[in-house]
């Protein structure tokens, strides 16, 4: 059994990254620069962010960061938004979700202009993802296929199993893995809360990927043996040993299932990681121009 490592290939990414920005600062560009947007004062929102801004340092990008409370009207955000549009010298814009229930979060991503939409949630770059054309890749997605490529795991012709069908994991990740391009070429069954005998699928998998939030919903009995599995479960779970009070726990029983399986992610240190780098991978591709001119 072999650890997918998503620290060390996080690293490694950040790494190159940094070298590539100083590559572009010596030749006289300009930094990749990062707009955050923050609405509120939710605890882990804060944390998010301020991690992403804080990686861009770590590889030379610039970074603003605009923080509105959660009193600022709709019409204002957008507002600031359509600013970030026409500012030349930002490259890529996130907003941060969840946003206060006064303001619709579909209508903040329409108002983005898709080439600056470095989380590639916009309609357009899912668009652009699902006919195969260049786009921005949202950022936990295109981590696990960095993690798939990076380890050369061979997903030609195999079963993938993925389990959740949101919009940020579940079903950009399977049409990723179903397209003509490697990683990928793979044929893809997607479950979700209504699939009915949901081991009788997960035990068919080559390759198992499980973006659900419930810890240890997927146990031994429920992976082939010498499956490779990836766990984007993340959910805080009480624990009294730690002076924090809790730890992270994924969607598998990673104790029982590891020793079935050619590969594993860990929680943490799997998937978790790549998040951030691949942010920062897109807005490089934002300021270099690669998807778009
Ligand atoms: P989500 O929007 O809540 O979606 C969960 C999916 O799981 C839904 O499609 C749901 O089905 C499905 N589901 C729920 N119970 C199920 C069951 N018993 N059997 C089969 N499917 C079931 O969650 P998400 O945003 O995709 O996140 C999933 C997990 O990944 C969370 O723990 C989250 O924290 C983590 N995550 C981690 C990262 C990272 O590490 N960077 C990034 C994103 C998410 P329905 O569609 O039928 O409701």
């Amino acid at each position: 059994m072999t650890l997918l490592d998503g620290k060390k290939t996080s690293e490694a990414i950040q790494s190159e990254i940094a070298a590539e920005v100083t590559e572009i600062k010596a030749k006289g560009g300009k930094a990749p620069h990062l707009a955050a947007i923050l609405v509120g004062k939710d605890g882990g929102s804060m944390t998010y962010v301020n991690n992403k801004v804080l990686a861009c340092e770590r590889v030379g990008f610039a970074s603003t960061l605009l923080h509105y409370g959660d009193d600022i009207t709709e019409e204002a955000l957008l507002t600031k938004i359509k600013e970030i549009n026409e500012n030349p010298d930002i490259d890529g814009l996130i907003v941060q979700l969840p946003l206060p229930k006064h303001i619709s979060s579909d209508k903040v991503l329409e108002v983005m202009d898709y080439k600056k939409d470095v989380d590639g949630f916009h309609p357009v770059n899912v668009g652009r993802m699902v006919a195969g054309l260049p786009a921005y890749l949202p950022a936990t997605p295109y981590g696990i296929m960095q993690l798939l490529e990076r380890y050369n795991i061979d997903t030609k012709g195999k079963h993938c199993v993925v389990v959740g069908r949101s919009n940020i994991v579940g079903t950009p990740i399977s049409i990723l893995m179903s397209k003509c391009t490697l990683p990928g070429e793979a044929t893809v069954t997607i479950c979700h809360r209504n699939t009915v005998d949901l081991a009788s699928h997960t035990r068919q998998a080559d390759i198992l990927i499980v973006a659900v939030g419930k810890p240890g919903l997927i146990t031994a009995d429920m992976v082939k043996e010498g499956a490779v599995v990836i766990d984007v479960g993340t959910t805080r779970v009480t624990d009294a040993t730690r002076e924090r009070g809790w730890r992270l726990r994924g969607d598998v029983d990673f104790e029982n299932v590891a020793p079935k399986c050619s590969y594993i992610t860990p929680v943490p240190g799997g998937v978790g990681p790549l998040t951030i780098s691949m942010l920062l991978k897109n807005t490089l591709r934002a300021a270099k121009k690669e998807v778009y001119s």
